[in-house]
């Protein structure tokens, strides 16, 4: 296999096995292990990776500190290698159960229908018997001067993936709200910590004296903006120089599909994400979910576990036919044929 130009999406009415909207880690995954069953698939992706911002990516195994980019890039090359992947540059902008004329899924009895019509965005519609939504999620971050530009470089969420560099120096948290509390309890294992509340996380007692005694410094001033690398602009006109600073956005979907096929939603911390069972079904019979769409808290490891498993949930059900959410993965191992499996 050495051919990494994927193949075009074909203008053929022929149903496809599955379509995966979302072709970063996740979506690369799941696409992966269908590809290796064989399987006819589109990979839809619009190219808006979550860790864009960020030049290099650590904690993933055999690829720690490498550029984020090159991984996903690398990871496209594997999955394109596969004569039977096509490719879709671009966004589905909706995708509705074939058959039925309103968005929303109708079938919930765990059957076999017509499948999937996703729409593409200025290339007509396709249609799968199964959908993988890896599409990730955006995050909304607080309203801090300067602190868009730095997000990914000076400015992050996750101490696993980008704490281990500021090599023990001055970490600032910024409060975006309660949960603030959490990150700035995490970051002593990281760093010289201080805490810069900014009127959105007023602290009880008791939360002041736990952070005081794993060390971290309290400041309640409002921070102005930033500036230099990661330099915290109080609102009485001290400047705190840090080696990174630490807060956490609202998170949202960046596609509205799942909704507009009738997922339910897990409620995070920061924000909803795709209720999914074992087999990374959605509780939408033959629709699945993989990485950041279908966790609260992801990396690259867990979006490539998850989309290697909701790929080979999406190729089981093929086999096997569709199972209730929920159903145990291995009983459906035993069962006959479906009449209708494809
Ligand atoms: P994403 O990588 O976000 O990819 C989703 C893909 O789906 C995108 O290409 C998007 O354009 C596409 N898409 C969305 N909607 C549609 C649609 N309707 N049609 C077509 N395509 C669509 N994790 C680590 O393990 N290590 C790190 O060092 C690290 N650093 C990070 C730094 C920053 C600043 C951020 C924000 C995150 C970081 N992460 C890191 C987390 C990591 O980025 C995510 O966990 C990971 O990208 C999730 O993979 P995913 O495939 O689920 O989603
Ligand atoms: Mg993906």
């Amino acid at each position: 296999m050495n051919t990494t130009e994927p193949t075009p999406a074909p203008a053929a009415p022929e149903p496809y096995d599955a379509i995966i909207i979302g072709g970063s880690y996740a979506g690369l995954s799941a696409a992966l292990q269908l590809a290796r069953a064989r399987r006819r698939i589109l990979v839809v992706d619009a190219g808006q990776r979550r860790n864009r911002f960020a030049v290099n990516s650590h904690g993933f195994l055999t690829r720690d500190g490498q550029p984020a980019a090159d991984i996903a890039a690398e990871g496209r090359a594997n999955v394109a290698a596969y004569p039977n992947v096509h490719w879709h540059d671009g966004t589905a902008t909706a995708a509705r159960r074939a058959g039925s004329s309103s968005s929303s899924g109708s079938s919930t009895d765990g059957t076999d229908d017509d499948g999937f019509i996703v729409e593409l965005d200025g290339a007509g519609t396709v249609r799968g018997a199964r959908l993988v939504l890896a599409t990730g999620v955006r995050d909304d971050l607080p309203q801090i001067e300067g602190l868009a530009e730095r997000w990914g470089k000076s400015v992050f969420h996750c101490p696993y993936c980008h704490g281990y560099e500021l090599n023990e120096g001055r970490i600032g948290v910024l409060a975006s709200g309660p949960l603030s509390v959490h990150q700035a309890q995490m970051l002593p294992h990281w760093g010289q910590v201080t805490f810069f509340t900014n009127g959105v996380c007023p602290l009880d007692d008791a939360q002041r004296a736990d952070l005081q005694a794993r060390g971290v410094q309290i400041d309640d001033t409002p921070v102005r903006r930033l500036v230099n690398v990661a330099t915290v602009v109080l609102e009485d006109g001290r400047q705190d120089i840090m080696t990174g600073l630490f807060t956490y956005g609202r998170v949202h979907m960046t596609s509205p599909i799942a909704e507009q096929l009738g997922c339910a939603f897990e409620q995070g911390p920061l924000g909803p994400f795709i209720r999914t069972d074992e087999g990374r079904q959605t509780t939408v019979p033959a629709v699945f979910a993989a990485g950041d769409a279908m966790r609260a808290a992801s990396s690259v490891a867990l979006s490539v576990a998850d989309g290697a498993m909701a790929g080979i949930g999406a190729h089981r059900s093929l086999l096997f036919g569709v199972t209730p959410f929920a159903a145990p993965m291995m009983a459906s191992a035993t069962s006959p044929a479906p009449a209708d499996a494809r």
